[in-house]
């Protein structure tokens, strides 16, 4: 692994940089990488956002989200931006696996480029010739705060950008509240607002965007088809798509949904299951030391950290949670030891 100041050194000069995503990219990923992109602007870089599908809607206020080249809508012209790249960031995962399509195109590449990773998930593969990595980190948006103190331009951070990465760190920490919520996060918040950033305006747009077919169908979940497994502490709901047509869900609408069960006195587990078009997605949250990450890595193809993780699976809607249901106490007698 190189040193970061040989870096910020091949950065003196004016660089093609392209910044990455994950699927399905969130709060913290769109906002790290378009910090980044005003960032390396200011410093004279072409800088160009790809992220490998749709993000939510309620994203769109932030600072050049409509600049955002999205790989599954445009996949030819993603590969003639990646091609011509000197340096490409990978922010917010840690394996070529989680950007699907555009992780094969990545591959494909046959010039040089210089590669970075800046990431919090646990387990990263070591793909990149740099990496900012720290799963203690609060958010990726925390480290792309870093790196920039890091590269000694903490003074070039403006509004704009300061809004991005206090909305990463905000999304990631469920607002500043889990546990990832280090005195450190406050101290970066405490930053950036003296940046001039409004925090209730950030706040409407990333939380109170929703529809009434969005609160009708979180109702609807609650109600009908959460189902709690008392002995175990935990709850699960489920999603099909017929479900998402009828409320006429958009990505950004099934956001914090897996959250909800969480309130619950008696539950230390919340997992959500939404059908797709070729697979099944899973969500895993938990309280204090329930390790779901151990969960979705060993069980579900995934991964992520202790207390917020994700997976997939291959098998129908109904057989992945019979599965879930059947690893279930195997996986609390395993946290129990
Ligand atoms: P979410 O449930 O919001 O999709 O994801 C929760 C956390 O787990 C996020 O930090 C996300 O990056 C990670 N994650 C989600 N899906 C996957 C997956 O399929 N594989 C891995 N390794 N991590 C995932
Ligand atoms: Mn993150």
């Amino acid at each position: 692994m190189k040193d970061l100041g040989l870096l910020f050194n091949y950065l003196k000069q004016p660089r093609r940089i392209v910044l990455l995503t994950h699927v399905r990219p969130d709060g913290d990923a769109v906002g790290s990488a378009l910090a980044l992109k005003s960032y390396f602007e200011i410093k004279g870089h072409i800088a160009d956002v790809i992220v490998p599908d749709d993000f939510p809607d309620f994203l769109n206020w932030m600072f050049q989200s409509d600049k955002a080249f999205n790989h599954q809508k445009n996949p030819k012209t993603c590969f003639a931006v990646l091609a011509r790249a000197e340096v490409i960031f990978f922010l917010d995962f840690n394996a070529l696996k989680r950007i699907e399509n555009l992780g094969e195109d990545v591959k494909k590449l046959n010039r040089p480029y210089v590669s970075v990773m800046i990431d919090h998930h646990r387990e990263p593969d070591y793909f990149t010739d740099y990496m900012l990595w720290n799963d203690k980190a609060s958010s990726t948006a925390e480290l792309v705060y870093d790196f920039i103190h890091m590269a000694g331009d903490a003074d070039l951070i403006n509004t704009e950008m300061a809004a991005c990465i206090y909305a990463g760190m905000a999304l990631d920490t469920g607002i500043f509240q889990f546990s990832n919520t280090t005195s450190r996060v406050h101290e970066i918040a405490a930053h950036l607002m003296q940046k001039g950033i409004n925090i209730e305006q950030i706040h409407n747009n990333v939380y109170n965007q929703y529809g009434e077919n969005r609160m009708r169908f979180v109702g609807f979940l609650l109600a009908e088809k959460m189902v709690v497994v008392a002995e175990h502490r935990a709850a699960y709901m489920s999603i099909t798509m017929a479900e998402a047509e009828k409320y006429k869900l958009n990505n950004g609408d099934k956001e914090g949904i897996v959250n909800l069960p969480l309130a619950m006195r008696d539950v230390d587990m919340a997992v959500l299951f939404t059908e797709d078009r070729d697979k099944i997605k899973i969500s895993f949250r938990s309280k204090g030391d329930v390790n779901v990450e151990f969960l979705a890595r060993n069980f579900f193809n995934g991964g992520g950290h202790r207390n917020a993780s994700g997976g997939s699976s291959k098998l129908s809607l109904e057989d992945t949670v019979k599965r879930f249901v059947e690893v279930l106490p195997e996986f609390t007698q395993q946290q129990n030891n």
